[in-house]
């Protein structure tokens, strides 16, 4: 089945003079279950892709169909609502509250939500990530890695349909990162879980099941089981 489906997707900032066309005329389709890495130099329009497909960002033209639905005419109440069930996202800064524990950041999502936690989930996203000795630790005593983990099992605890990763690796050694990908990949087969992951790093793209190239507001490769080599 199809998770995620844009279809003539245009996306410009501004007008007359200063027009920026940061999507001309997308069409994506993201199967349920895949890891998908979205490539391309600074500027091409990645995170334009990203935040429109989450609904953090209207777009200027084109349709958006999530799980079939189409949710381009939704307001704003009912992308929040979307959101909040059925998608997860990591940043490349992480974006953790600071004066928030560990274990508060990763349950802010349920606790925003006013829904319980799963605690067995907890316990499972917490061990996986090796976050246990972490849990009463405020963001600025950790290091990248650990924050960036923290971040990921806050992205996972509603269990998401959709994933979206923005750079999730950018603020990370290779050893952390490599951690985290393979947390990644093994989330997307335990959950089936659709993950979007905005890289420029062909390491990171290489964990992906697929990885899709922009330049200038368009895709122009789409590539099945990416190769490091061959994304440079
Ligand atoms: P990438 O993620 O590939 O670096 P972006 O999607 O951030 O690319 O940007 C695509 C184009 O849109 C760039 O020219 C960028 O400067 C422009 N852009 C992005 N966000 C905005 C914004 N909020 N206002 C104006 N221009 C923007
Ligand atoms: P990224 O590469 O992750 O998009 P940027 O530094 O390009 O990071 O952008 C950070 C934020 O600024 C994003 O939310 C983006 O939408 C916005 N932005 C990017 N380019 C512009 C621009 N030319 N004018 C206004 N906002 C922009």
């Amino acid at each position: 089945p199809v998770a995620i489906e844009a279809i003539d997707l245009v996306k410009d900032y501004g007008r007359g003079e200063g027009i920026v066309h940061a999507l001309r005329h997308v069409n994506v389709r993201f199967e349920q279950g895949k890891f998908t890495a979205i490539m391309g130099p600074s500027g091409s329009g990645k995170s334009t892709l990203m935040h429109v497909l989450a609904g953090l960002d209207s777009a200027t033209a084109g349709n958006i169909y999530f799980a079939g639905s189409n949710i381009t005419k939704l307001n704003d109440k009912q992308l929040t609502m979307l959101r909040r069930h059925e998608v997860g996202f990591i940043f490349q800064s992480f974006n953790l509250l600071p004066m928030f524990s560990a274990e508060q950041n990763i349950l802010m999502p349920l606790t925003l939500a006013g829904a319980k936690p799963d605690r067995a989930w907890f316990d499972m996203l917490v061990n996986t990530l090796g976050l246990r000795e972490r849990l009463g630790h405020r963001p600025n005593e950790l290091s990248g890695g650990q924050q960036q983990r923290v971040a990921i099992a806050r992205a996972l605890i509603s269990k998401p349909s959709v994933v979206f990763a923005d750079e999730p690796t950018g603020n990370l050694d290779s050893v952390s990162s490599a951690e985290v990908l393979s947390f990644l990949k093994q989330s997307v087969r335990e959950l089936g879980q659709t993950i979007v992951m905005v890289t420029h790093d062909s390491v990171a793209a290489s964990y992906a099941d697929r990885a899709i190239v922009f330049a200038d507001g368009r895709i122009v490769a789409d590539v099945e089981a990416p190769k490091a080599e061959q994304m440079n």
